[in-house]
């Protein structure tokens, strides 16, 4: 008989991962290295050393080691809102009335709400313990920054955020929430960096994008003394950190003897969905097991399923690194679209690699499909998902709709990345019929691709 599965299962705080799983030990094909712009060679230690904190690059470089212990003061900053519960979707289950065993892991239990936390926190403690007064970043929606500015507060580091002048303007609560927990917030692009002066010039009137952010926030780091610039995504150093996802996710259904058909995760610069799927790829990896792992993209923003698998720019000012991922090349600026945490041009070099051999698959969903998703699940599951998460429900949804078809009883799990409470103006549009649900032409995916740096 099977065990009785509870509706959430959280693991002890004594079975707590105590060290990150770093998937790339397990890869045959590692991620391509960073490059540097000006010489075109991949980048060295020291030349990354002057940009992102030293610890942080050694992540980075780090492809050979499975499993990287987790200091103790971020497991401690952990406890106080890990683990998060892996949950049994039975109300939905019900409702769908699917034969399919769905579960999700809720990571939007802590005021950032979402993963995000998870990164920043481990970020912050390398920042202080290498002595430096601040970091800057850059933000789109605003989880990351909030992220970031909670985890700045507790190690007492000054935290600057440039953040996607769109959201800026429509996001005062986020703006809010950072200012209340001390970070300095500017809207981007801005005249405070020269990056920014020159992005005006050129285009007067944008409202920004995530690409000219990182630009700016690039050029405040390595121009002021005691600064170090850090990400919240995309980078092997924050997949590392976000296997806690999955680590947790696999311990709580091992104790239950459960093995997932199916894993699914929004995609944005690919890190829940890559700490999600880590063990997990982990055994694919190492021959152990089978997985079908998918990444949902919005389809306004589809870097795995339209874009090219290439180096490129990670900033629209080519201040950064030159990275091998799936891209839509830097300077495509994706049409207003409410999940803007999945609104990067490229993709996590992990991932890319991972999908370029076959270890994933992806597929993008449309707008009004993904908030009618989101809706559906907040009338059964009760949680309000943000726009970027729900992503990942209407694919589970899709699934579980065909195993209904099929009478197949498959084992779901998706990451539940975040709350959407600042998205109730994104909601809002849902509600009233005016959300639009813009594909980007050939035309115009061609036009960003052929600007790509020429490297092979
Ligand atoms: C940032 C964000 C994402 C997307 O970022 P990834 O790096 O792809 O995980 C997804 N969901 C939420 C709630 C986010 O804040």
């Amino acid at each position: 008989m099977e065990q009785q599965i509870p509706y959430k299962i959280y693991l002890k705080e004594t079975e707590m991962p105590t060290a990150w799983y770093n998937v790339r030990a397990d890869m045959k094909n590692k991620p391509a290295p960073l490059l540097n712009p000006g010489t075109g060679k991949p980048m060295t230690a020291a030349e990354l050393e002057g940009v992102f904190c030293e610890e942080l690059v050694a992540q980075e470089l780090n492809d050979t080691d499975r499993f990287i212990p987790i200091p103790e003061e971020i497991r401690s900053f952990y406890k106080m809102y890990r683990p998060s519960p892996l949950i049994r979707a039975y109300c939905l289950e019900e409702k769908l009335g699917t034969p399919a065993k769905i579960y999700y892991k809720f990571e939007g239990n802590n005021t950032s709400g979402s993963h995000k936390l998870n990164s920043a926190i481990a970020q912050a403690y390398y920042a202080k313990k290498q002595g430096l007064k601040g970091v800057t970043t850059e933000t789109g929606a605003g989880q990351w920054g909030t992220a970031l500015s909670m985890a700045c507060s507790y190690f007492d580091l000054d935290c600057r955020v440039y953040m996607v002048k769109v959201s800026y303007e429509q996001k005062p609560f986020r703006r809010e929430v950072m200012r209340t927990y001390g970070a300095r917030v500017t809207p981007s692009p801005s005249d405070t960096t020269e990056i920014g002066r020159k992005i005006l010039a050129e285009f007067p009137g944008t409202t920004g994008s995530l690409g000219c952010a990182i630009s700016e926030a690039v050029e405040d780091a390595v121009t002021h003394e005691g600064y170090r610039y850090v990400l919240g995504s995309v980078l092997n150093q924050v997949l590392l950190h976000q296997s806690v996802i999955g680590l947790e996710t696999k311990a709580a259904l091992d104790q239950y003897g459960i093995t997932p058909d199916i894993i699914i995760g929004c995609a944005g610069g690919g890190s829940n969905l890559g700490g999600l799927i880590a063990p997990f790829m982990g055994e694919k990896l190492r021959g152990e097991k089978e997985y079908r792992i998918i990444a949902v993209e919005p389809a306004s923003c589809p870097s795995f399923t339209r874009g090219k698998f290439a180096y490129d720019f990670c900033d629209t000012g080519k201040v950064c690194p030159l990275a091998k991922m799936y891209t839509l090349g830097s300077g495509f600026i994706p049409a207003p679209n409410h999940a803007g945490g999945l609104r990067y041009h490229g993709m996590s070099s992990t991932l890319s690699q991972l999908y370029e051999d076959g270890y994933l698959e992806a597929t993008t969903a449309v707008q009004t499909d993904v908030f009618q998703a989101a809706e559906q699940f907040a009338r059964v599951e009760g949680i309000l998902p943000a726009p970027e998460s729900a992503h990942a429900i209407k694919v589970a949804i899709d699934e579980a709709m065909k195993c209904k078809e099929t009478g197949e009883a498959k084992t779901i799990v998706f990451g539940l990345t975040g709350t959407g409470y600042f998205d109730m103006v994104a909601y809002e549009r849902f509600h009233n019929g005016e959300m639009s649900d813009y594909i980007p032409t050939n035309e115009e995916l061609e036009k960003s691709l052929a600007k790509l740096p020429q490297i092979n």
